[in-house]
């Protein structure tokens, strides 16, 4: 029998982050990424989203690392989970090591951790399997496709990418090295969907630093400018034209803190000097010498921006002359939350450029054009769309059909599909277990679809108590008390408290004679007693908690 490779996604195919791809052969098994997934409105008081690993771990034996493609919290922010279940090496390049470093650190796992470092252009041997990093542009610094050598023949993985011919390093995409590999003959291309809707070319990082050069000259105040912390390469901008303008930079936000420093340290990020100065000096200085450099870019509730924007913030009150420059993408589904801290920025009287209003930003992901040339210079044999919605990936196979690769060379799947590959034949194998693990503080995967059911009835209708005590006949001795939550204030409803109490007392007075206590048979006597009245007096269903109490 020919030897056989299966690409397995546990995650990302299907949405946006949670990325993490298994390749196994025979028994033995790498993971591409890690990742986690914002929660969205759907999910309250979930704090992250993270993929199932269970089918990595039940093949524990043979499961040898997982190597890293860069260092988004989308690509590595699981891997505490993982790590915790079982203690694999882990491969990435120095920032990305660097970045995992600070959040296992948070999690008390640094100490065991076995973290490798890759670099591109260095073939590395994980069991079976040849690795080869490959240099790629994205939105944060030292990303890496990778050139997975398997029996089967070699599996490509872009990571997340974008075709970034002038990056502020340098460091320009490696396209040699992809058409070398579609020369000797690329077995499947794992490719980032992500932006498949935009036509053209994605621009270049270089062109925001011009954009932003302009403000900076224009501006003749503050300067505050949000971004996500991971992107070094838009900090360096804002250092730089700091430095060039005499101005000074403070930075807010714990991760701007962390990431700087990580990022000067390894020599990814020039610090000017003396640029960077404590909040305290720079908001001391005249308007015209302030940078303020700030997470937040989503709106978050309790980050800088928003809290300068509610006019919280200890140090900083947002004034007219003020320049707020938000310098980021603003995920889906975040768009309210951005709007709400937007629109009170304008009304504290600052200027503020967005991605609608103006260009202060460019994407990470590459674009069409760039998604075809990556197709034209692999030349994969089999194509599998990775990084993205299903519209994204259906998207992107769609592009690849047009560029002539045929149709049943095209795989089309989500988490939980594996594609089985040797060098001649694929084939779909369905049905690995897959589903989005919720991380609630401490507690991974004990909220489950009932909580989440109790959590949007309590979100949306509110909560009703009702406590009583009975002695063993089942004789109400003490109450019914009624508390609520949600759902109306009760202390300005006296007499609806004591009318919904009388409707219980009724209920329960109902009972046949001869029928023995059952505590359970109460509380749902209860339950529906409060649930008629409610419904009958507001058509609301709140949830109804009764307890009832034996003494
Ligand atoms: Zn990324
Ligand atoms: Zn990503």
């Amino acid at each position: 029998m020919n030897p056989s490779v299966r690409l397995i996604p546990l995650g990302g195919l299907g949405e946006i982050g949670l990325n993490m791809m298994l390749v196994e052969s025979g028994d033995e098994i790498i993971a591409v990424d890690c990742g986690l997934m914002f929660p969205d409105d759907e999910l309250p008081g979930i704090d992250y989203v993270i993929p199932d690993f269970s089918y990595a771990l039940a093949k524990r034996a043979g499961f040898r690392a997982v190597v890293l493609t860069h260092g988004h919290e989308d690509h590595i922010g699981a891997l505490p989970y993982l790590l915790r279940e079982a203690a694999l090496p882990v491969y990435g390049t120095p920032l990305t090591l660097a970045l995992v470093a600070a959040r296992l650190r948070e999690h008390n796992l640094l100490a065991n951790a076995d973290l490798r470092p890759m670099r591109p252009r260095q073939p590395f041997r994980v069991g079976p399997f040849g690795i080869e990093p490959i240099r790629v542009t994205h939105s944060i610094a030292d990303g890496m496709g990778l050139a997975i050598g398997t029996a089967a023949g070699t599996v490509v993985h872009t990571g997340d990418f974008k075709l970034d011919e002038k990056p502020l390093d340098g460091e320009t995409p490696d396209y040699r090295r992809f058409a070398e590999l579609g020369e000797q003959g690329v077995l499947a291309l794992c490719s980032d969907s992500t932006n498949v809707d935009r036509p053209g070319h994605t621009r270049s990082e270089t062109e925001v630093g011009h954009a932003l050069a302009g403000r900076f000259a224009e501006a003749s105040g503050r300067v505050i400018l949000a971004t996500f912390a991971s992107h070094i390469h838009r900090i360096q901008h804002v250092l730089n034209l700091a430095e060039k303008h005499a101005r000074k930079v403070a930075l807010l936000g714990r991760s701007m803190e962390r990431n700087v420093q990580v990022a000067a340290e390894l020599g990814y990020l020039r610090l000017p000097d003396g640029v960077i100065r404590e909040l305290e000096d720079v908001v001391g200085l005249p308007p015209e010498r302030q940078v303020i450099l700030s997470t937040g870019s989503q709106g978050e509730p309790n980050s800088a921006l928003a809290l300068m924007a509610a006019g919280e913030h200890k140090y900083v009150q947002i004034a007219p002359g003020d320049l707020v420059i938000i310098s980021a993408r603003v995920i889906p589904g975040n768009e309210r939350t951005v709007g709400r801290v937007i629109n009170a920025l304008y009304r504290l009287g600052a200027e503020v450029l967005y991605d609608d209003n103006a260009f202060v930003h460019v994407s990470g992901h590459a674009s069409q054009e760039d998604l075809k040339l990556m197709l034209n210079l692999t030349r994969p044999r089999y194509f599998i769309p990775v990084h993205g919605e299903y519209r994204h990936l259906l998207g992107h196979a769609r592009l690849a059909t047009s560029l002539g690769l045929p149709l049943e060379r095209v795989f089309l799947v989500e988490d939980g599909t594996g594609v089985e590959l040797t060098a001649e034949t694929a084939r779909v194998v369905p049905g690995y277990p897959t589903g989005r693990v919720l991380v609630d503080g401490s507690g991974i995967g004990d909220v489950g679809a009932v909580v989440l059911r109790d959590r949007q009835l309590l979100a949306e209708n509110g909560l009703v108590a009702v406590s009583l005590a009975v002695d063993r006949q089942g004789t109400v001795v003490a109450g019914p008390e009624i508390a609520s939550r949600g759902f109306v204030h009760m202390k300005e409803n006296e007499a609806l408290l004591e009318e919904l109490r009388m409707a219980v007392v009724k209920a329960l007075a109902d009972r046949p004679p001869g029928v023995p206590f059952d505590r359970e048979a109460m509380g749902a006597q209860v339950r529906s007693a409060v649930r008629q009245f409610i419904t009958q007096r507001f058509q609301r269903k709140p949830i109804v908690l009764p307890t009832i109490l034996e003494v």
